[in-house]
């Protein structure tokens, strides 16, 4: 039998359209605000620039007439000298200039800056007089009121995530408190009966090395890194152990403390492999998804409703390579819009030549570990993707150094070293 993988665009549309966006909102000072998603649409409370301001340094003028003169140069007189910040009532006239300074106010009666390097400046008798031949348009080297932005302009949207960017541009606004989506949960459970805590007292004693045939439950430790960098509060819900009523047990534990219950093992085909059992003792509608993605076939998607919102649970398999992919490229869009972004399914790639020759899969597309970068710091060429050579499911190590996911089509035959391939930053 032909097995009908899912289409990973498909199954990120058919999750986002179930999952629903933040409610309550908080105010922040912004310093504390940075990488939270603002909650609702920020207006400029006064312009910027809010004055006509200088771009150089260099000379206040009256553009009309400047270097038109039979010499083909102008002369005028500079009746003072403006800094940033300085609160000058200067009026120029025609013939006169004043010294300016970036950022200060433009005296009245100018319209366009001489640069200081295109000037030549001469004391004579007392008084300082500026001379040039540029020709000068009104407008020059001169930043408009309101550049940046007007009074009354939408800054900072709903849904926009606080950059560094956006900190400042509240700031040149005047706010120093903003409004933003309260910090959701998302509640982990592990589950395999070969797990150890790594937060057991035994294993914080240290030194402890598990049983034979016990790992630890690194999964967690995965995940909540990634859900912590995508903007959501990690509620850690324990081992489950391999039977339909512990693992509904710990689902149900973290459902009270989270609308999105994450689930690591136990998603795929095997005789242990029991979440949709689980799944379905809690009344939730299972879907069993078979992912067109390598690694992270096996996906499970749950939804309960309660209320006017959906109570879901993504199930995720127990390999860590294959939990980061499938975190990566299928839920994270899904906790960006839970999180709150108006744009969930922001991300960056890049094309870059891949460094090794590998196989592709028939059917599925090949997520690989890998570090881009540009050669010896070139520009001008392409990024070029290290590819590590271990890239199976159970490895985490080589992500450790990885910036990006390449991306290896389905199909028959290999991709080249050498060939360009998409690469997801991460
Ligand atoms: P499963 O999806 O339950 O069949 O697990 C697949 C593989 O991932 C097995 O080798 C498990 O031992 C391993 N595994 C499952 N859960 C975790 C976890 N939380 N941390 C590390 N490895 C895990
Ligand atoms: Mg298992």
């Amino acid at each position: 039998m032909v097995e009908i993988l899912k289409d990973l665009n498909v199954a990120i549309e058919e999750i986002l359209g179930c999952v629903s966006g933040p409610a309550e909102k908080e105010e922040l000072f912004i310093l504390d605000a940075l990488d939270r998603i603002c909650a609702e649409d920020v207006t400029a409370r006064f312009s910027v620039p809010p004055f006509d301001t200088s771009a150089m340094d260099g000379f206040a003028v009256a553009s009309a007439g400047f270097g038109e003169s039979a010499a083909g140069k102008t002369v005028l007189k500079v009746i003072g000298e403006a800094a940033a910040g300085c609160v000058n009532g200067f009026k120029i006239s025609g013939g006169e200039a004043v010294k300016i300074m970036t950022g200060a106010p433009l005296p009245a009666g100018a319209d366009a800056i001489l640069v200081k390097e295109a000037a030549e400046e001469e004391k004579e008798g007392g008084s300082w007089t500026v001379s040039s031949r540029e020709k000068l348009k009104p407008g020059l080297h001169v930043r408009r009121t309101g550049a940046d932005f007007a009074a009354g302009d939408v800054i900072v949207p709903r849904g926009a995530r606080l950059n560094p960017a956006a900190l400042g541009i509240l700031a040149s606004s005047g706010y120093s408190r903003v409004n933003v989506f309260k910090k959701r949960s998302v509640a982990v459970v592990s589950t395999g009966d070969e797990l150890i805590d790594p937060l057991d007292q035994r294993v914080a004693a240290d030194g402890f090395a598990p049983e034979f045939g016990r790992i630890m439950n690194s999964n967690l430790f995965l995940l909540y890194g990634l859900l912590n960098k995508t903007g959501v509060n990690c509620e850690l819900c324990g081992i489950a152990r391999d039977t339909p009523e512990e693992i509904a047990a710990r689902i149900s534990e973290g459902l009270s403390k989270a609308d999105i219950v994450i689930t690591t093992g136990g998603a795929s085909v095997g005789s242990y492999d029991f979440i949709p059992d689980a799944l379905r003792l809690l009344n939730f509608e299972v879907g069993i998804w078979k992912m067109a993605i390598k690694p992270g076939r096996p996906f499970i998607f749950a939804m309960k409703k309660a209320g006017n919102h959906n109570k879901l649970v993504f199930g995720l398999p127990g390999n860590p390579a294959s939990s980061l992919v499938s975190f990566i490229k299928l839920l994270r869009p899904a906790l960006y819009k839970y999180a709150g972004l108006a744009n969930p399914r922001e991300c960056v790639s890049v094309m870059g030549a891949i460094s090794e020759s590998v196989k592709k899969d028939p059917e599925r597309t090949t997520y690989l570990r890998a570090v881009i970068s540009n050669p010896a710091g070139e520009r001008g060429k392409s990024p070029l993707i290290s590819v590590p050579s271990r890239q199976d499911s159970n490895i985490l190590t080589t992500a450790l150094a990885a910036n990006c996911l390449a991306e290896i089509p389905a199909g028959e035959g290999r991709v080249e070293s050498g060939e360009s391939v998409w690469a997801q930053i991460i």
